[in-house]
């Protein structure tokens, strides 16, 4: 028989939507008639943004005449939507890149995930705790982890808790990591770091050697203005930084799939001959090869975001969500419920009440409210004791998920 990638087989056997989508599944069978508010998967429910309909109209069109048609595009995305990303994501914020420090790609999900194609296998990776878990996942697969210990931490991973009693700011790491993936705003727990805690990062990454993988997925989601939209905001972390995004939960392209990375080209890292290499050079072989470039279709609807119309679009979409993320928020403190996020980002963290597990706190809500969220274990042992709710439903469901749970009290 074929011998299988033995790290995947250390991997634990559900991703842990999986596993929530069976739970809500079986809870269904056994009452078909439950009318559940979905709170749990951090999926979009907003309809696409008008101007992105309009230019894949346009750009379906443009497939079907000769003269217009797009194959195979550039790998790296084309210049068109790079220059609008450059301008509208970066110059307008002071902060310079070159379009062809830009890679646009089919989502944020693959980007974190493949990065770790062009590091070491050797490579010593820290991650906050709670976190994303494709960071974990993907490091398991590709053999950084070690082995998993009765933690429920793997061996050769360094997890940064971010709990009540750090105020959910991860302390910086003691076990000198080569790679350091920070998500901010943060998905799970909602919080975002300021300037002064994110510049302590790369001042860090920078005495340390350390690389910084940056998703900040939900940047379009930051109120407060000491708060950096991007990591490239802080001096110096052109040379210790790559920045991940994603048009998902901005624009509603969670179905449509588009996002980019930026990689600057001061990054260096070295070989095992000793000799230095661009990291921006070594992404681009990596994508050439394994990539054939996100649709022309795509890209175009990408590109209409970043018009005034587009721009006006997206921010109704996100005072719509973060409406919600309001409700929530005065909901649970009303019930009595503590809870952190939703100021910077659609997530709203809280802590289980009565001191339940994170299951237990899932079953308990589906069961006697009919709201489903996601247990804050799942993200990692610090999570244990919390559960996530998000803001993507729709303002009616927000309402009545909080009167649904206003029992609990
Ligand atoms: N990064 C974070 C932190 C996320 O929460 C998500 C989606 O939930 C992604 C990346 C994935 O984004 P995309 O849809 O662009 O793959």
């Amino acid at each position: 028989m074929i011998r299988i990638n033995d790290n995947f087989h250390r991997l634990s056997p559900t991703y842990l939507f999986t596993e929530v989508a069976r739970r809500l599944k079986a809870y269904k069978e056994a009452h078909p008639d439950a009318d559940i508010i979905r709170m749990g998967i951090g999926d979009v429910t907003c309809p696409i943004c008008p101007v992105a309909v309009e230019a894949m109209k346009k750009a379906a069109d443009d497939q079907t005449h000769a003269a217009t048609f797009h194959g195979y595009g550039p790998e790296q995305g084309y210049a068109w939507l790079r220059k609008a990303i450059a301008d509208g994501d970066y110059r307008q914020r002071g902060v310079e890149i070159d379009i062809d420090e830009i890679f646009v790609s089919d989502g944020a999900k693959s980007d974190t995930g493949n990065i770790g194609d062009i590091l070491s296998t050797d490579c010593r990776v820290a991650v906050t705790d709670p976190v994303y878990p494709v960071y974990v996942d993907t490091n398991v697969m590709a053999g950084r982890a070690g082995h998993m210990t009765d933690t429920g931490q793997w061996s050769h991973i360094e997890y940064l808790p971010c709990t009540a009693a750090n105020d959910f700011i991860p302390s910086l790491p003691t076990r000198h990591p080569d790679v350091i993936y920070l998500c901010y705003p943060n998905n799970p727990t909602g919080t975002a770091l300021t300037r002064d805690e994110l510049s302590r990062w790369v001042d860090y990454a920078r005495r340390n050697g350390s690389l910084i993988l940056f998703d900040s997925a939900y940047e379009a989601y930051i109120t407060r203005p000491d708060v950096p939209h991007s990591i490239y905001e802080i001096e110096g972390a052109r040379e210790v930084a790559i920045e991940f995004r994603s048009f998902s939960k901005t624009a509603g392209f969670t179905g449509l799939r588009c996002g980019y990375t930026v990689v600057p080209r001061e990054l260096k890292g070295v070989a095992d001959d000793g000799t230095e290499i661009s990291l921006n050079a070594l992404w681009l072989r990596r994508q050439s090869t394994k990539f054939n470039g996100a649709s022309y279709i795509i890209q175009r609807a990408a590109e209409a975001l970043y018009t005034p119309e587009g721009r006006r679009q997206v921010a109704d979409t996100i005072a719509y969500y973060m409406r919600n993320a309001a409700v929530l928020r005065d909901g649970l403190a009303s019930i009595g419920i503590e809870a952190r996020g939703g100021i910077d980002a659609p997530y709203i963290w809280l802590r289980t009440p009565d001191g339940l597990s994170s299951w237990e706190f899932f079953d308990l809500l589906l069961d006697r409210c009919r709201v489903a969220g996601t247990p804050g274990c799942g993200f990692g042992p610090s999570g244990e004791g919390y559960f996530r709710l998000t803001a993507f439903s729709s303002y009616e469901d927000t309402l009545r998920a909080v009167e649904r749970m206003r029992p609990l009290k």
